[in-house]
């Protein structure tokens, strides 16, 4: 699953990431005004979005929404 990180902080890996994770983000959409924030505890930075392998194939056919770890990603509101 998709995995909201702002740039400094990175592409997720760990031995708690379950997935692999593509070398290089994607901006969400409206980038750097999306309102998604990095999902890093005490990180409030603009997230860049980390697709994992397979979510990376999805994404060079075409799709473009992805589902993102909910209880880790935050979002800015006005
Ligand atoms: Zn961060």
């Amino acid at each position: 699953m998709a995995i909201a990180r702002c740039k400094q902080c990175g592409r997720p890996s760990g031995r708690n990431v379950k997935s692999r994770y593509a070398n290089q983000p994607h901006f969400p959409a409206g980038h750097p005004a999306s309102g998604v924030v990095c999902g890093k505890p005490n990180c409030e930075n603009d997230a860049l979005i980390w697709l994992n392998l397979d979510e990376e194939r999805a994404y060079q056919d075409g799709k473009r929404i992805f589902g993102i770890h909910t209880h880790t990603a935050k979002i800015r509101v006005q």
